[in-house]
C-alpha cells in the first residue's frame, strides 16, 4: 500500500489567491459593466526590454546551428553569468562573493522552497509574520511544524510579528530558532531593514550558531541611498547567511524563470555533536543531483541585464513602476490613509481605515471602487487590518485606482 507524506495534509488549502479570485468573479458577474482594476497581484506587467529580448534572440538562433547549440550547461550556471553577477550585483558594493558560491536556478520560488532541504527536520524555523508562503508550507511538507490552528499558524514555528512599532522589522525571537526567514525589501510590507537592524540578526546568527535565509528578490528597487541591498553588506554575514535573488521582479522575468542563491563557502551548519559540517558543498551536491541547470537561453537573457544598454533600459522599467508607488503613496495619503512601504518596494502596506478587517476592506473596495487589493490576513495573524497593493500596473489605470479610491 502507499502511503502519503502525511505532512501535506497539514496544508492549509491556498486559501489567498483562489478566494480574491472567486470574490472578483462573482463581483464581475453581477457587475458586467465595472471596470476592475487589479492592484492584487505580485507579477510585472511591462514586457521584457530590448537588450533582454535581442539576447534570446541571438541565444535561438545559435540553438539552430550544429556549431553553436548547447546541450546540458553546467548545473550550477553558466560562468558568464555567474561572473555578470559578482561584477555587478556585488563587488561595487564592496562585497566579496566568488563565482563559485553563486548558484544559478530556474526562481527563488524553489531556492527558498528547496534550501530546508539540507538542515534536520528538529531545526526551530522562524519566520516574519506576515510572510511569503513559500516559507512555510515547505517546512510544512518537510514535516517541521504540527497543525495549523484557526488562525493558520502552524505549531512548531516561531512567528515574528512584523508592526508599527517595529517598523515591520522583527524582533528577536525570545526562544532560541535556527532557522531565520528574512525578506527584504519585504513583500507584502514594503518595508526595508537597515544595517543596524540586519547587524543585529548577524549577531544573533552567530552567536546561536543559527542560519539566516535572506530573500532580495526587490533589491533592485531601492531607491533611497542607505538601505541595504545585500546582507553581505553587514560583517560576518558570509558566516552565517545564504541570499537569494531574482531576475523575475528585476527585469521582468517572471515569465522566463532565471534567478540565484548565494552559499558562500564558510558557511556552517552542525552535526548533533557540535561538529562543524560546510554549506556549500551540500548544497552544490544537492543541486547538481536534482537540477540540471537554467535553461541557456534564460541565462543569456539574464546577463544581457548586466550590458550597458540592458542596464539602462530595466533602470528605467524599475522607475516605472516606482514612480507608480510613489503616486500610490502620495494620493493615499492625502486620501487620508495610513499606508507604509512604496519607497523601496514596489508593494504598499495600507492600514485599513477605522480598523475594518482586512477582508471586509478588501469588499468595500472591490463594491466601491472596483479596486482589487490583497488582504493583509492573507499573509499571516499580523496582518490583519491591513491591505496590500502592488505598484506592478500600468501608470494610467494605477492613477484611476487611486482617484476612486479617494472618493471611498
Ligand atoms: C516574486 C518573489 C520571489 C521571486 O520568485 P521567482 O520564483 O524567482 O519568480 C521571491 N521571493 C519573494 C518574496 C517574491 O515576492
Amino acid at each position: 500500500m502507499i502511503t502519503v507524506n502525511e505532512n501535506f495534509l497539514k496544508l492549509r488549502a491556498g486559501y489567498l489567491f483562489p478566494e480574491i479570485a472567486r470574490r472578483v468573479a462573482a463581483f464581475a458577474a453581477e457587475n458586467p459593466d465595472a471596470r476592475i482594476i487589479k492592484l492584487g497581484i505580485g507579477d510585472v506587467t511591462e514586457p521584457l526590454v530590448p537588450a533582454v529580448i535581442e539576447a534570446m534572440h541571438r541565444a535561438v538562433d545559435e540553438m539552430a546551428q550544429a556549431e553553436t547549440m548547447r546541450g546540458y550547461g553546467p548545473e550550477q550556471g553558466y560562468e558568464f553569468l555567474r561572473r555578470a553577477v559578482v561584477e555587478n550585483d556585488y563587488r561595487p558594493r564592496g562585497v566579496q562573493v566568488e563565482t563559485d558560491e553563486i548558484f544559478i536556478s530556474d526562481g527563488s520560488k524553489c531556492d527558498t522552497g528547496n534550501i530546508q532541504e539540507m538542515f534536520a527536520v528538529d531545526n526551530v524555523v522562524a519566520v516574519a509574520d506576515p510572510v511569503y508562503p513559500v516559507y512555510v508550507d515547505t517546512n510544512v511538507m518537510a514535516g517541521r511544524t504540527g497543525r495549523a490552528d484557526d488562525r493558520g499558524r502552524y505549531e512548531g514555528i516561531v512567528y515574528m510579528p512584523c508592526t508599527e512599532d517595529n517598523q515591520f522589522v522583527p524582533a528577536l525571537p525570545g526562544e532560541p530558532v535556527d532557522l531565520i526567514y528574512l525578506c527584504y525589501p519585504n513583500n507584502p510590507t514594503g518595508a526595508v531593514a537597515s544595517h543596524d537592524q540586519l547587524r543585529v540578526w548577524v549577531e544573533y546568527a552567530k552567536a546561536n550558531r543559527a542560519i539566516i535565509l535572506f530573500d532580495a528578490a526587490y533589491e533592485a528597487f531601492i531607491t533611497e541611498p542607505d538601505v541595504p541591498h545585500s546582507i553581505y553588506e553587514v560583517p560576518g554575514a558570509r558566516e552565517v547567511a545564504v541570499e537569494f535573488r531574482s531576475f523575475s521582479k528585476t527585469a521582468g522575468f517572471t515569465g522566463v524563470r532565471c534567478a540565484l542563491a548565494v552559499v558562500p563557502k564558510g558557511l556552517k551548519a552542525w552535526r548533533k555533536d557540535g561538529t562543524a559540517v560546510d554549506v556549500h558543498p551540500l548544497w552544490s551536491r544537492r543541486h547538481c543531483t536534482k537540477f540540471n541547470g537554467a535553461s541557456y537561453l534564460s541565462q543569456a537573457a539574464a546577463a544581457a541585464v548586466y550590458t550597458d544598454a540592458g542596464r539602462e533600459q530595466v533602470r528605467r522599467v524599475i522607475e516605472l513602476y516606482m514612480d507608480n508607488a510613489r503616486m500610490m503613496r502620495q494620493a493615499l495619503q492625502q486620501a487620508g490613509y495610513t499606508v507604509y512601504g512604496g519607497v523601496n518596494a514596489p508593494y504598499l502596506w495600507l492600514r485599513t481605515p477605522d480598523g475594518m478587517a482586512s477582508w471586509d476592506f478588501f469588499d468595500r473596495m472591490l463594491r466601491r471602487a472596483h479596486v482589487v487589493g490583497t488582504p493583509g490576513a492573507g499573509f499571516g495573524a499580523a496582518g490583519e487590518g491591513y491591505l496590500r497593493l502592488s505598484a506592478f500596473n500600468h501608470p494610467e489605470r494605477v492613477r484611476e485606482a487611486m482617484e476612486r479610491m479617494a472618493r471611498l
